[in-house]
């Protein structure tokens, strides 16, 4: 085919989508518009732009590393980081070009006609390609991931065996696979039945599907890596539970993961919501001294208490509603569609355009590109809402010098960057670094008349 006619082909669709697709295409513009000033405000007003409300008498106190690690921790923290870079960079940039180039150029269409030859029915092409494409793009960034390890694993933060850790990324494969094709028939279904306004389905069937998969997380997901086990009974367990009481944030159970089998760093987290939320904490942790594992429960309160995981389930929500609305405007695009080579107009003997299951490596690219511009301001929120359960186990434990004591503890354990840069807060950094964090505690304790935590490095007098 010349490509005159083509040019002209593609000229008559955007007549059409100009005179009875216009309605939609509208519709779709302002429902983007609304739901993403609803995250907007959202993420305005329950964001904590300033987790530590008040003056700090005699100013805040400066980040700095070397008030509290010694040399020879800094020097093992920058070695770490500039070990870890190269792979991390790199394959985000390899991931993000290939998933670009398969959706962007018809060179996906065609990967996902070639897997698909001997496929009729649409629902199977759907799973298909979904299959193929997720492995193709975990496969492409499987010699990063495998650099990664094994620098984890020179640096002895990594307990696991090369076939366990495989077997991990088999594990999360597989889970990739199930969530993308539930969420790609889910979309195909509905695009198929309601070619002009399936943006409505998709936008209140993503809303409905990102709250699910948050609250069945915690008992769907994380048994396929970990296995939980309750905080064995005990004075932990009592001080722990009478902690939580005394905060007033209602929990049932501490669990403690199985951590140690994959890693040597110290970690605990809350997720899910509602009836699944749970306070976990690494096995790794439970040899701590027993302070330092209250100020990190503190500060998992500080999430329960103020339903952070509720908060960024419904904010996530919002985002994916609004993004459906976007993915139809796009994927109407006549333009776009020629240029990732499924054609607006249907081919003989198949669906054209956004209904094509074809269109799953374009559908997959625009996802990543709003994942990836999105991840920024994910970021900064996320780090706001850290240092406030921070100050939340300040205000809960009363004890600043053994945050700042667990915070060196944690660094230093999982040789944490210690001055990030600002590409590496932008693209990474989902809490504040560990002199972050110590220096909102010293401010704490100027706030509240606690004795201020002194360096733990005292300058040599
Ligand atoms: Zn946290």
């Amino acid at each position: 085919m010349s490509e005159e006619v083509d040019e002209e082909r593609a000229a008559t669709a955007d007549r059409d989508s100009g005179g009875a697709a216009r309605t939609p295409r509208v519709a779709a513009g302002i429902a983007a518009a609304v739901l993403f000033a609803a995250l907007a405000t959202v993420l305005a007003l329950t964001t904590p732009w300033n987790p530590l409300p008040g003056d700090v008498p005699g100013g805040q106190v400066r980040p700095d590393p070397a008030l509290d690690f010694s040399p020879a921790e800094i020097a093992r923290s920058r070695a770490f980081d500039s070990a870890l870079n190269p792979p991390a960079y790199a394959g985000l940039a390899t991931g993000l070009v290939l998933v670009l180039v398969l959706g962007l150029t018809p060179l996906g269409a065609r990967f996902i006609g070639w897997v698909t030859a001997r496929t009729r029915r649409w629902p199977l092409r759907v799973a298909v390609a979904s299959v193929a494409l997720t492995t193709l793009l975990r496969a492409a960034g499987l010699p990063f991931d495998v650099w990664r390890e094994s620098v984890l694993r020179r640096y002895g933060l990594s307990t696991q065996g090369w076939a366990p850790w495989l077997g991990d990324q088999l594990k999360s494969l597989a889970v990739a696979w199930v969530i993308y094709t539930v969420a790609l028939l889910l979309l195909y279904a509905v695009t198929r039945r309601f070619p002009r306004y399936w943006w409505t389905g998709a936008a209140a069937g993503g809303f409905l599907l990102v709250v699910l998969v948050s609250f069945i997380y915690p008992i769907a997901v994380e048994p396929v890596f970990n296995k939980f086990h309750p905080l064995p009974r005990g004075q932990l367990r009592d001080d722990l539970l009478a902690m939580a009481k005394r905060d007033g944030v209602p929990v049932e159970d501490v669990l403690v993961a199985d951590a140690s089998r994959r890693t040597t760093s110290l970690n605990a987290y809350v997720s899910g919501f509602g009836s699944t939320r749970r306070i976990v904490l690494y096995d790794t942790l439970l040899k701590s001294p027993r302070p330092q594992v209250e100020s990190i429960v503190g500060h998992e309160l500080g999430h329960a208490k103020r339903d952070d995981v509720l908060w960024g389930t419904l904010v996530g929500a919002l985002g994916v509603s609004g993004a459906m609305c976007l993915l139809y405007l796009l994927t109407t695009s006549p333009r776009l569609l020629r240029r990732a080579g499924v054609g607006p107009e249907p081919g003989p003997g198949r669906a054209g355009g956004a209904a094509d299951p074809r269109s799953i490596a374009l559908v997959l690219a625009l996802v990543a590109a709003g994942t990836q511009l999105g991840a920024p301001v994910q970021n900064l929120v996320s780090r706001r809402i850290e240092a406030r359960a921070d100050a939340h186990a300040l205000g809960l434990t009363r004890d600043p010098s053994t945050f700042v004591s667990m915070q060196h503890a944690l660094s230093v354990r999982n040789i944490s960057d210690l001055s990030p840069d600002a590409m590496e807060y932008l693209l990474w950094m989902t809490h504040p670094s560990g002199p972050d964090r110590i220096a909102m505690a010293r401010d704490w304790a100027r706030m509240h008349r606690v004795p201020e935590p002194p360096p733990l490095r005292p300058p040599p007098s």
